[in-house]
C-alpha cells in the first residue's frame, strides 16, 4: 500500500500507465495494452521495495489515482468492467466499488449466459491476452511461439493428462491432418506459447 501510495505521486509511474491505456472506436471501455498476469489480471510495475519487484492489479491504480490510495482500504474489491476484463475506465459497469460477495455473486450470475466473456474457452489469462494482443499489433514482433517434437501422440495425451493433474491450462490434442501432426500446446508462465508435437501415423 505505502508503495503504491507513492506511486500516485510520481509522474514516471502515471505516465508509463497511462501510455499503457487506450480507448477504441466503438467501445467505452478503457483498454490495458500492457502486462497480463496467469489469472488473466492487469499488472502494472509500480517499482523496488527493498529488494523486491512490485506489481499491482493494474485498475487499483486509476482507482488510487482519483479516489486516493487509501481509499482502496474501504474498497475490498473492485468490480470489474462487463464487457472485459482489460478495462481500466472508473464508471458505473466498468469498474466500481464492490465487495468479495457481490463480486462472486455477479460472477456467478453472468459465468452461465450465453456469450458471457465469463464463459470464453480461453480461460480469464487466454482471454485477457488474446484482447490485448489485438490492441498492440505493433508490439507482435518476436517469438511467437516454441514448438517441441515427440515421438508419438501417446506423449501428446500424457503431456495433456499431466498438465491436468498440475492445473495447467492447455488446449485439446488436435489432429492437424495436412501436417501430418497433432499438437497440443499451452504457455508457460510468461504467456510464451509453447507446442508439443507428434506424427500422426
Ligand atoms: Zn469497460
Amino acid at each position: 500500500m505505502s508503495v503504491l501510495r507513492a506511486a500516485v505521486d510520481k509522474t514516471e509511474v502515471v505516465a508509463r500507465y497511462q501510455a499503457k491505456t487506450r480507448r477504441m472506436k466503438g467501445s467505452d471501455c478503457l483498454w490495458w495494452t500492457g502486462a497480463v498476469s496467469a489469472r488473466g489480471h492487469c499488472r502494472l510495475w509500480l517499482g523496488r521495495a527493498g529488494d523486491r519487484g512490485v506489481t499491482v492489479i493494474a485498475h487499483r491504480f486509476p482507482w488510487a489515482l482519483e479516489h486516493g490510495a487509501a481509499s482502496l482500504l474501504d474498497v475490498p474489491v473492485l468490480g470489474q468492467c462487463y464487457d472485459h476484463p482489460l478495462c481500466q475506465r472508473i464508471w458505473p459497469g466498468h469498474m466500481q466499488a464492490s465487495s468479495y460477495l457481490e463480486n462472486a455473486r455477479e460472477w456467478a450470475s453472468r459465468r452461465h449466459t450465453i456469450g458471457a466473456p465469463l464463459r470464453d474457452s480461453r480461460g480469464a489469462r487466454g482471454r485477457s491476452q488474446s484482447l490485448r494482443d489485438l490492441l498492440r499489433p505493433a508490439e507482435r514482433v518476436g517469438l511467437d511461439h516454441v514448438s517441441f517434437a515427440v515421438a508419438s501422440r501417446a506423449d501428446l495425451d500424457d503431456a495433456a493428462a499431466k498438465l491436468q493433474a498440475r492445473g495447467i491450462e492447455h488446449g485439446e490434442v488436435k489432429e492437424l491432418a495436412s501436417f501430418g501432426l497433432a499438437i497440443l500446446s499451452f504457455s508457460d508462465p510468461d504467456g510464451v506459447h509453447l507446442e508439443l508435437t507428434a506424427p500422426l501415423s
